[in-house]
């Protein structure tokens, strides 16, 4: 079972809701942090980690010897990432989606493939929880693969929280994509309930069943509320404004772990979303 927690708008505490659900749950789980751009969930898992390595993405590049400069390879990319001007084949790696086409196309077998470093991988655990997450490179703008490798971690034989990155673009769709339920978290006011909006109408086109978790659900308004009912969006946790939990938040600590009380709620929000997600497999 995969469950990612998702976010429209950054700062809305997916993060401290998807560490504290994967610590609550207990073994056999293992908690992949997928916003590679801005990962923070290992500064309270505190993993140990076992494994790092670097992540490269297929580049072009060209043997002008073989070249005969007909400008296919240019005509193909979409992305720009390779112009022939007279007898010179430029690439530009950084703009290159890596999709292979240029290779195809060249009728002199000219363009071979050489690595990009996306970012690095570290793998780890914490107790029985198993831990993977990316960071990406500075300077590189294209997080979806290195998203894809995180989640080429995900074990079939254990229970899978994503912490995705916010947002509603190509990342958070590689972070949420194949999921068998998505958890939003959600402030209740106008910035939140905007954000929030274009997030589930994200993962209504990938058909994922959804829940919503009110983060300080005590401030703000009752926006968020009403727009849940009426598209008939469960609320399936709320987490008041609490000086404790902020306290908490701030000292890189887990909620369930300083406030006990907490991981029982965490332990029914995993049952319920299990429960939906039982049911609409029954519906199928
Ligand atoms: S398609 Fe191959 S031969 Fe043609 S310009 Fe590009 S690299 Fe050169
Ligand atoms: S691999 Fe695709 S995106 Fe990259 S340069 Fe070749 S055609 Fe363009």
């Amino acid at each position: 079972m995969i469950i990612s927690v998702a976010s429209g708008k950054g700062g809305t505490g997916k993060t401290t809701v998807a560490t504290n659900l994967a610590v609550s749950i207990g073994s056999d789980v293992q908690l992949l942090d997928c916003d590679v751009e801005e990962p923070n969930a290992h500064l309270f898992i505190n993993p140990v980690i076992e494994l790092s390595k670097k992540v490269y993405t297929p580049v072009p590049q060209i043997d002008e010897e073989k070249c005969n400069f007909c400008k296919k390879c240019a005509e193909i990319c979409r992305f720009k990432a390779i112009a022939v001007i007279k007898e010179t084949v430029l690439t530009f790696p950084e703009l290159c989606h890596s999709c292979g086409g240029c290779v195809e196309v060249c009728p002199e077998k000219a363009i071979t493939e050489t690595g990009r470093e996306l970012g690095v991988i570290e793998i780890g655990h914490r107790n029985h929880l198993s831990f993977a997450h990316g960071r990406l490179r500075i300077g590189e703008a294209m997080s979806p693969p290195l998203i894809r490798k995180v989640r080429s971690y995900t074990r079939s034989d254990q229970f899978t929280i994503i912490d995705a990155p916010p947002g509603t673009s190509c990342p958070v769709i590689a972070a949420m994509k194949g999921a068998d339920f998505v958890l939003m978290v959600t402030e209740p006011t106008p910035f939140g309930l905007h954000d929030l909006k274009l997030a589930v109408e994200a993962v209504k086109i990938l058909e994922i069943p959804t829940g919503l978790v009110i983060n300080r659900s005590d401030i703000g308004d009752d926006g968020v509320r009403t727009y849940a009912k009426t598209e008939n969006l469960p609320i399936l946790m709320e987490i008041p404004f609490d000086r404790r939990i902020a306290e908490v938040y701030s000292r890189g600590r887990l909620v369930v772990e300083e406030m006990p009380e907490w991981k029982e709620r965490f332990i029914e929000l995993y049952r319920h979303i299990e429960e939906l997600i039982h049911c609409q497999n029954n519906r199928l």
